[in-house]
């Protein structure tokens, strides 16, 4: 029997994104004059009311400057900052698409996602420009389409900022859309290959801003603040990835948590934003987890106000947890989600959270989970399978391919998420394993088959396996290769410096061959040529232990 969840059945509005932040019938526990986003930087603030209007305005100069309508893709490449929210919003105003892309990929990766998504336009800033014109003339977007962003100002005004397409005037009109429409479409590789087009629809954000507003809202409320109005947010996760998109961006401009923004991850200045800001609770992978329980510098700040840190995107430990709350009385609790669920299914409870320490908590509100074997059989209880699940929140399937959406479902439409669980009798959910090839660096997306085609590129490679190996000291997964050489080629280690360096000038840092490369006589592989990572990883654990 398949587990529903336990939390009750929830009403989700059968409407847009837009409507359900910004509709003004709706009664909210916080005034439009309620400062939302923060520049931890600069201090600059914008209050919800702005925050909608100056969406609406940038979607109304969408529309007159190039007649912005339904589906037309807006990408980013730009880091965070307080008006990515805008231009996000402001595309949904449009009725566009958003696609988010990371800032550090290089020309080819981020062309990929352009071409791929088929974008009309690029916002970027001006340190990203070089970039992203390369990647767009190689999209074919002209070079008007790039809007930038930011402070920092194009001399030459050959490139439009955010401000003037907000300034554009034109009557605009707002067209609700429905619910199936698409709202985002972020990059994941799935369970297998490489990145592909997540077709996130208006009704999944909106099921799960109404899930996490019941599990989180409510939590925030019973830690301390009436309603979440005193709650404040830091906003260090990247807002291109939908795990800062959706518990960063959207659940504070629903909530009313006032979100400090972070242009990027440095633990000196988060600890001093909390410090000066007053923070009260932060998302983060577990290397920043790692970070609050180990690094020096933590005794140095007044970390009083912060109530709780959540930990998501990757495995957090129980001694990670521990080592928090031994070192600040802090509670750690951890969240389990995906790209293709909008992204969270399930999350510890603040009540919960030092009961089931490594678990992820109990399944999301109108959610539906299975724990299958290979077969597609249920497990027993408390044993581990692959998890399977349904819900509100669950992606319309992956952009151009239906092949691999079919491959994604069960028969009886089940979303096969490639991650082993296992369940306790109290409906507590435990992520013990991974049956997928995606391997997470510091919570960053990397594809291993993307790094096995660039390997086999190279003249000196004959053949390529990339797996994850745990690095503890830095609570990650980093990528390391199996590689066999070409006849003739020796193995050395500087065959191996080489080649690492040779990979890290063609991808995104995050992608870097951070576990080295070992050099192998072959790669394991079933009859039908598929590489048996299983093997290969098995061999890195041996390894890892005689070490
Ligand atoms: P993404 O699509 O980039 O959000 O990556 C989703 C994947 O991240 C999941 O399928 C898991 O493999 C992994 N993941 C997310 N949260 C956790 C967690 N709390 N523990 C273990 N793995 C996680």
């Amino acid at each position: 029997m398949p587990h529903p969840s336990p939390f009750p059945h929830l009403p989700i509005p059968s409407t847009d994104l837009w409507t359900l932040l910004f509709n003004d019938t709706t009664p909210r526990p916080f005034p439009p004059t309620k400062e939302i986003l923060t520049c931890a930087q600069t201090g600059r603030s914008l209050t919800w009311a702005a925050i909608r209007d100056s969406s609406l305005a940038f979607g109304r100069g969408l529309q007159s400057l190039w007649g912005w309508s339904q589906g037309d893709v807006l990408a980013l490449y730009t880091p965070n900052s307080i008006d990515t929210p805008l231009v996000t919003l402001g595309a949904l105003w449009a009725g566009g698409v958003v696609s988010p892309a990371n800032p550090l990929y290089t020309t080819d990766e981020l062309a990929f996602q352009l071409r791929d998504s088929g974008a009309k336009a690029l916002v970027t800033q001006l340190a990203f420009l070089p970039t992203a014109r390369r990647a767009a003339q190689a999209a074919g977007i002209p070079e008007d389409r790039i809007i930038l962003l930011g402070d920092e100002h194009d001399a030459s005004a050959r490139f439009r900022h955010f401000s003037h397409i907000r300034a554009t005037t034109g009557a605009g009109k707002y067209v609700a859309p429905s619910t199936d429409d698409l709202a985002f479409l972020v990059y994941s590789s799935g369970t297998t290959g490489l990145p592909k087009g997540v077709c996130l629809s208006h009704g999944n954000l909106v099921a799960n801003l109404v899930q996490c507003a019941y599990v989180e809202g409510s939590q925030w409320s019973a830690v301390g603040g009436a309603d979440g109005r005193g709650d404040k947010q830091l906003g260090v996760l990247p807002f291109f990835h939908i795990y800062g998109l959706t518990c960063s961006v959207l659940m504070s401009v629903l909530e009313g948590w006032q979100l400090v923004v972070m242009e990027r991850f440095d633990m000196e200045r988060v600890l001093q934003a909390i410090q000066d800001y007053g923070i009260t609770f932060v998302y983060v992978p577990p290397p920043v987890i790692l970070a609050f329980g180990k690094h020096p510098l933590v005794d140095r700040y007044d970390l009083t106000s912060l109530k709780v840190l959540h930990s998501g995107a990757a495995p957090l430990t129980r001694e990670l947890t521990e080592a928090v709350w031994d070192r600040l009385k802090i509670p750690v609790k951890q969240g389990f989600g995906l790209s293709e669920t909008s992204p969270v299914t399930h999350c510890q409870t603040i009540h919960e959270w030092a009961k089931h320490m490594g678990s992820v908590g109990k399944l999301y509100p109108n959610m539906e989970a299975k724990i299958v074997d290979e077969e597609g059989r249920e497990v027993a209880e408390g044993e581990a399978g692959e998890f399977w699940v349904k819900g509100p929140n669950v992606f319309k399937g992956y952009l151009n391919h239906p092949e691999w959406t079919k491959e994604a479902f069960s028969d009886d439409g089940y979303f096969k998420t490639g991650d082993i669980f296992r369940r306790d009798a109290g409906g507590n959910y435990y992520c013990v394993d991974r049956l997928k090839e995606l391997i997470k660096y510091k919570g960053f997306p990397v594809p291993p088959a993307e790094l096995e085609g660039l390997l086999l590129g190279h003249a000196d490679v004959s053949d390529a396996c990339v797996i994850g190996v745990e690095d503890k000291a830095q609570a990650t997964e980093v990528p390391r290769a199996y590689v066999v050489l070409r006849q003739g080629v020796a193995a050395s280690e500087a065959k191996e410096k080489e080649l690492v360096e040779w990979a890290a000038k063609q991808v995104a840092p995050h992608k870097k061959l951070r576990g080295g490369i070992r050099f192998v006589d072959q790669v394991p592989k079933s009859a039908s040529g598929k590489i048996l990572r299983r093997l290969v990883r098995e061999e890195a654990k041996k390894e890892s232990r005689v070490a």
